[in-house]
């Protein structure tokens, strides 16, 4: 199996370069951001709890987060080649469950892919979005900049844990979708 995390700031680019590389290494990507934004259109009770925290770019507590992750691994493991985490983990306990969700599963994390891209991009780039993506916490600055805000006081130190570990790359997030793609591959075929 080949598991990375594909890590950086919101608007980084992180869920347009995952669909490229899954269908490249034939991995199932998981983008927790997702699985609640599903929830929150089917109105489930998971989907009710989680928007009130997007909805003001504040992040939904670990403990649901980590079982909802949790279970999206257990029910895609069996057929799986590996995954490519997205938005997750976010904060030091989500880091540490990941270890011991994937040590049951006789797996680990073999690199944490970080998207470099300087925070006034960020914003410019998520505005944009906010004109097509239809969501909520694209659509408002202050919540954009809440949520830099949060990932720089809470997920950004994720860098040193798996710095520790020796997981850590660093890959421009800036240029053309296709530029990014092949320098995110790079470190891919190095993994291999
Ligand atoms: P994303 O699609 O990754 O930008 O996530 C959108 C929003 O979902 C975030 O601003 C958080 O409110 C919530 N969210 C997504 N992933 C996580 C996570 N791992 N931990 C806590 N909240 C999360």
């Amino acid at each position: 199996m080949i598991n990375i995390v594909l890590f950086g700031p919101p608007g980084a680019g992180k869920g347009t370069q995952a669909e490229k590389l899954k269908s490249t290494y034939n991995l199932v990507h998981i983008s927790t951001g997702d699985v609640f934004r599903f929830n929150i259109k089917n109105e489930t009770e998971l989907g009710i709890l989680a928007k009130s925290y997007i909805d003001k770019g504040a992040l939904v507590p670990d403990e649901v987060t980590i079982d909802m992750l949790s279970a999206e691994v257990d029910k895609t493991i069996a057929s799986s080649q590996g995954y490519i985490f997205d938005g997750f983990p976010r904060t030091e306990a989500q880091a540490e469950a990941l270890d011991k969700l994937l040590k049951e599963k006789n797996t680990q994390i073999d690199a944490m892919i970080a998207l470099e891209v300087e925070d006034e991009v960020l914003v410019e780039r998520l505005l944009e979005r906010g004109k097509t993506s239809g969501r909520a916490d694209d659509a408002d600055e202050a919540v954009i900049r809440n949520r830099i805000k949060v990932y720089y006081n809470e997920t950004a130190i994720l860098k040193h844990f798996y710095e520790q570990q020796n997981k850590y790359v660093g890959v421009d997030g800036v240029g053309s979708i296709e530029e990014i793609t092949q320098r995110i591959e790079k470190v891919m075929n190095s993994l291999k």
